[in-house]
């Protein structure tokens, strides 16, 4: 299955081609859905779920965001070896063909492309050399093992497709990078991270993407995971969180919330601009009133086809 990067750099599967000589499959119609990451858009600033949820404005990978990709990768592939070769040596070694498959993506030839060329020096993404790159990656697969023994865990799902229809017709779904479930049947979502662990002010907005998976889990399963994990290969700490019924109940009222005020936006389209310290990292302060520009119009017909309902009068030339 091929792994992307979406935008804010979590990972996103290409669904896979029909087996040969099989009849295609029904295209069911498309509809909107939600994912952490895109709720976490929405509460961050409205005009950027826009921008990147119906627009589907463009915007630039950051060698960041293709580290973690790669390094996640590689812990994907750690777990298709036998538990006796999953050492650090031998998940170095996966290093190279990770990388490799990587490059084959356009966007990151290009990112590498530009920061190899002239003016590379005057990229603030602009790494020392590839291998400065490569070895920085190669530092976060080994500090793994210091958080975990890989020879010790048989994982029962690795960037897994999670997804639930909640009563009321929303569609939640999500990649949990790694799934284990104890011959207890308890399970532990677990989740990769290459920056370092956050502040306890901000740990509730880490797990916000756990809990999220955790209520998907418990919808389809009947199970309340015993725990998420959070491992951030940045400082090798971890944070481990215990969910309850009550409190996934309260996090599945949040979501419908969230998704309530989602759907007034596109049935008006008003999505206002949220200015933060995050705006920092936007791709989009060019077309954002913040910043002094005009969102180009909305595009309607782009939000229809992607199965929206409700969508709001917009005046054409
Ligand atoms: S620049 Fe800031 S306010 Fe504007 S769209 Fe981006 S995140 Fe929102």
């Amino acid at each position: 299955m091929t792994v992307t990067v979406e935008n804010d750099g979590t990972l996103a599967k290409a669904p896979e081609p029909p087996a040969e000589g099989s009849a295609l499959p029904e295209q069911a119609p498309r509809r909107p859905s939600l994912s952490p990451s895109r709720a976490a858009d929405f509460k961050t600033c409205p005009l950027l779920y826009r921008f990147r949820t119906i627009d589907r404005l463009p915007e630039r990978k950051s060698l960041a965001m293709v580290r973690g990709t790669l390094v996640h990768s590689v812990l994907e592939r750690l777990y298709d070896l036998p538990p006796a070769q999953r050492t650090v040596d031998g998940a170095l070694e996966l290093l190279e063909p990770a990388w490799t498959d990587l490059q084959a993506e356009p966007e990151v030839a290009e990112l590498f492309a530009t920061t190899q060329g002239e003016g590379a020096e005057t990229d603030v993404n602009a790494p020392e050399s590839v291998d400065a790159w490569l070895a920085s990656a190669g530092k976060l697969v080994e500090r793994y093992f210091t958080i975990e023994d890989p020879t010790r865990i048989e994982p029962a799902g690795r960037e897994e497709l999670v997804e639930v229809t909640l009563p009321d017709g929303l569609l939640l779904r999500g990649f949990v990078d790694r799934l284990d479930i104890a011959p207890s049947g308890a399970l532990r979502v677990v989740d990769y991270k290459t920056g370092s662990m956050p502040r306890e002010a901000f740990e509730n907005k880490a797990l916000f993407q756990m809990k999220f998976y955790a209520l998907v889990l418990w919808r389809t399963r009947g199970v309340v995971a015993a725990q998420l994990k959070l491992i951030y290969l940045g400082d090798g700490d971890a944070l481990t969180y215990s969910p309850d019924e009550e409190e996934l109940l309260r996090f599945e009222r949040t979501l419908l919330a969230i998704w309530s005020a989602i759907e007034r936006a596109v049935s008006t389209g008003d999505f206002r601009p949220n200015k933060s310290r995050l705006c920092g990292w936007c791709d989009h302060q060019a077309v954002c009133p913040a910043f002094g520009g005009t969102p180009p119009p909305f595009p309607a017909d782009a939000a229809a086809a992607a199965g929206w309902q409700t969508l709001p009068v917009v005046e054409r030339d």
